[in-house]
């Protein structure tokens, strides 16, 4: 089963003049794929990543995330949604500064009433090396520590896909590193979905499917064997 499939999805973006960010797209991500998006600034990457986390609506085509079409959820909907279904990991960290790692971690489960799975929360705790962090406060840690707890937080849920925004855009190359790594760790041993938006060959070489977008349009540029083109 597909966990994501867009048709023919297009997002034109008229102020005055029309802009067509995104132009009859038409990609699929499989259970456990780990799949980098590259492309020049204004290419149309983020526009995709707004469409699939139900953020931005298209102009036209339709998304389904593992089957449902997401294009036909309500504001409301698309909220519990997202919540559930749905991990982003952004590139400035996003925690909320006046509680806890522990807290934020668990937000989206906080958020819907959710009962916390103890020993799944331990099990991500560990693969990100954040176990002794909990009480403290986002601006007690480091960035590359501040984005392990926010991918730790997009996996809380279990969700169907992560998109990640550009994670490493904010780290020194050291963090840039560890977090590239994490991304494959987690990818690997949860078997999680993982769309990772980036201007970093690296990171682009450590994901398995390799896509660019131009000018709207997105081209498949290669699978496992992409880092020895
Ligand atoms: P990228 O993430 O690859 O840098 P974007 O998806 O942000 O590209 O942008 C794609 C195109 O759409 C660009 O030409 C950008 O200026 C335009 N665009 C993005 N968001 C908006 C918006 N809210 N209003 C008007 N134009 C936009
Ligand atoms: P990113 O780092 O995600 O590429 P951008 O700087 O392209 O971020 O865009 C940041 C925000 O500004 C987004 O919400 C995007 O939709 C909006 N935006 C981008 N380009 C334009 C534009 N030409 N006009 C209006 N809004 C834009």
């Amino acid at each position: 089963m597909n966990i994501v499939k867009t048709v023919d999805l297009s997002r034109t973006y008229n102020n005055g003049v029309e802009v067509k960010a995104l132009s009859n797209v038409n990609f699929t991500m499989e259970k456990g794929d780990l799949v980098a998006i590259i492309g020049d600034s204004g290419s149309g990457k983020s526009t995709l990543l707004h469409l699939l986390a139900g953020v931005d609506n298209p102009t036209s085509g339709d998304i389904f995330i593992q089957d449902k079409n997401i294009t036909k959820l309500n504001k409301d909907e698309m909220t519990v949604f997202r919540r559930r279904n749905i991990g982003v990991v952004y590139q400035f960290f996003n925690l909320i500064p006046n509680i806890n790692i522990r807290k934020n971690i668990l937000l989206p489960l906080l958020l819907d009433n959710k009962k916390v799975d103890e020993e799944y929360f331990k099990e991500i705790l560990s693969l990100l090396g954040i176990e002794d962090k909990l009480d403290r406060y986002p601006k007690q840690l480091s960035g590359g520590e501040q984005q392990r707890v926010a991918i730790a937080r997009s996996l809380v849920t279990r969700p169907a896909i992560i998109l990640a925004d550009e994670p490493t855009g904010n780290l020194d190359r050291r963090n840039s590193e560890e977090i590239t790594g994490l991304f494959r760790l987690v990818n690997k041993r949860l078997n999680s979905t993982i769309m990772i938006i980036t201007h970093d060959e690296k990171v682009a070489n450590s994901c398995n499917k390799v896509y660019k977008m131009v000018d709207g349009r997105l081209n498949f540029l290669g699978d496992e064997s992409y880092e020895n083109h």
